[in-house]
């Protein structure tokens, strides 16, 4: 099995990629989703939040009111790295489990959907491929006032605040275009999920994994031997 990333702009497409990959049979883990999920009440990482930030961050029942310590931690480097320090561990954590999961079930590559991959940049050497959702800057800034009601002027400032579309194009091995229609779009999923289906990388971690598995066998044969005779 190998790892292929999935990442774009704000409304760029993303998600309408992750959910034809989806719709393909393809294992997603999300991001955003597995973020939310660690932050559970009384989670190991909730817990460690409350104890730092106070119970002020606390909704009224009781989950993490994550507007309000987004703004505290956006204006402190010093809490910005405090809260990562509790989330990202738990959130690698879980992402891993998610992996093994799929591996034992004989999939052939997994998608990490992450918006901020090059941002942080944390995930992309484990990954064998990764894929940008793209679309022209007029196209994007245009389904972005539309999908969430923004003017232009706040949806510019969203755009702008996250790295240029062009410099994560160059970052990626795939790039897929998504300026145009839905269905252009769809037929580039496809030739992208038939590309990483035919691909033989995923031979390469089953073997490593049939070698391990087969040494720590003789080894623990060996163990028993000794301890036997
Ligand atoms: P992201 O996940 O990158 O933020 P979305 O997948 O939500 O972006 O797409 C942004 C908006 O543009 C959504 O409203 C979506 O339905 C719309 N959209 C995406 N791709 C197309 C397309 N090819 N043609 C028309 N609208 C699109």
């Amino acid at each position: 099995m190998f790892l292929v990333g999935l990442t774009g702009g704000i409304a760029s497409g993303k998600s309408t990629v992750s959910s034809s990959l989806r719709d393909l049979g393809c294992p997603i883990i999300d991001a955003d989703v597995v973020a939310r999920q660690v932050v559970e009440p009384n989670s190991p990482a909730y817990v460690r939040i409350v104890q730092h930030f106070g119970s002020e961050i606390l909704l009224e029942n009781g989950e993490i009111d994550r507007q309000k310590l987004g703004q505290i931690v956006f204006s402190s480097t010093e809490k910005r790295r405090m809260l990562n320090s509790i989330t990202h561990p738990e959130i690698h954590k879980a992402m891993l489990r998610q992996i093994l999961f799929y591996f034992l079930r004989g999939y052939r590559y997994v998608v990490l959907d992450v918006p901020l991959l090059f941002e942080t940049r944390r995930l992309t050497r484990f990954l064998n491929h990764t894929v940008v959702v793209y679309c022209d800057p007029a196209t994007q800034l245009s389904r972005l006032m539309q999908r969430d009601g923004l003017t232009q002027e706040q949806a510019e400032q969203r755009i702008a605040s996250q790295m240029p579309m062009n410099e994560k194009r160059g970052l990626a091995n795939h790039v897929i275009e998504n300026s145009g229609s839905r269905e252009d779009t769809h037929r580039q999923v496809l030739r992208l999920h038939t590309k990483l289906e035919d691909s033989m990388e995923f031979l390469l971690v089953r073997t490593l994994a049939v070698v391990t598995a087969a040494g720590l066998g003789g080894l623990l044969l060996y163990t028993v031997k000794l301890l036997v005779l």
